[in-house]
């Protein structure tokens, strides 16, 4: 048994040597594992041990790689009295190796637990990937209907309702990379206004607002770039009203398509508010159905050779 073990130690850096065998603690911030998201196995550096599967590795920010689970049977735990702390040590054990600790102080994980563990007692195998199919699937050539189906999956959507819909249709439709901008109602009753026509929504009682539906490429343009732009074109302090148009269907508003767009409304609304005086009224809500406004409203001021809906 102490041949075999002072043949594993052969193949140990020095490095490796203090932490496994003279149950050292490597720098924190230093391993080379601690920010791995490759999905693949960790195994005791001394042995080959398998100890813990890349699912249930979790940052921590300790400086440490981190895992909340261990395979079951690969580790043992001893109690640790070294340097004046009372801790659970974590051993590897098929060798005896020095892992790292474990600690009970995770409450985001599964298990509570939190493995703190020594890169440099770790050796990563990556997960093989899964071969080929055998039959390479059939790829029909696309007609014209399944590329324009191809084109519309690469669009993403933007709705902002930021007072007059004219002038926010216009203010987007001239960026690059906006494909299409419709205008439109959002947020409203829609039991009691199923259709909602302009004459409707402009009584302000329906909860609709004058929203423009923005279609765009975002490999030309980032949302955050649209967000940029619908702080600039409005006052988004102002509550229930743009300038001259007064009422509810002039609320500004961000409707958001994804998740991602939420985090990124949040966000963009909070660095916005560094830029004005009063508190930003500016609700961000999910996307409902969009009602596309009366033929007359769309590209109104384009039409007319305007700007600005503003006299
Ligand atoms: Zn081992």
């Amino acid at each position: 048994m102490k041949k075999e073990k002072e043949i594993l130690n052969k193949n140990l850096s020095p490095e490796q040597y203090h932490v496994l065998v003279e149950r050292g603690t490597e720098r924190p911030f230093t391993g080379k594992l601690l920010y791995n998201k490759k999905k693949g196995s960790y195994r005791c550096a001394r042995c080959g041990n398998v100890i813990f599967d890349s699912k249930t590795k979790f940052d921590s920010s300790c400086g440490w790689p981190s895992f909340y689970d261990a395979k079951k049977g690969s580790v043992k735990f001893k109690k640790d009295f070294r340097d004046l702390m009372i801790r659970t040590e974590v051993v590897c054990a098929k060798c005896g190796g020095h892992l790292g600790h474990l600690f009970k102080d995770a409450p985001q994980t599964p298990t509570g637990n939190r493995f703190c563990i020594n890169s440099i007692a770790l050796n990563f195998k990556p997960e093989k990937k899964k071969q080929a199919k055998r039959k390479p699937l059939k790829v029909p050539k696309p007609t014209k209907a399944r590329s324009r189906a191809k084109q519309k999956e690469k669009t993403e959507t933007a709705f902002f309702a930021a007072g007059c819909f004219w002038n926010v249709e216009e203010a987007f439709r001239t960026m690059r990379g906006v494909k299409e901008t419709i205008v439109g109602y959002m947020g409203g009753d829609e039991k009691k206004y199923p259709n909602p026509s302009y004459w409707q929504v402009s009584t302000g009682k329906t909860g609709y607002e004058e929203t423009t539906e923005i279609i765009f490429d975002p490999k030309k343009i980032s949302y955050e770039k649209l967000l940029k732009k619908f702080w600039k074109i409005h006052d988004p302090t102002q509550i229930n009203r743009q300038g001259p148009d007064v009422g509810k269907e002039y609320k500004s508003m961000i409707f958001y398509a994804t998740p991602k767009q939420k985090l990124l409304a949040t966000a963009s609304k909070k660095e916005a508010q560094k830029k004005f005086k009063g508190k930003i009224a500016t609700e961000i809500r999910k996307a409902e159905k969009f009602y596309r406004a009366e033929d007359y409203h769309q590209k109104y001021l384009m039409k007319r050779g305007l700007k600005t809906c503003r006299f």
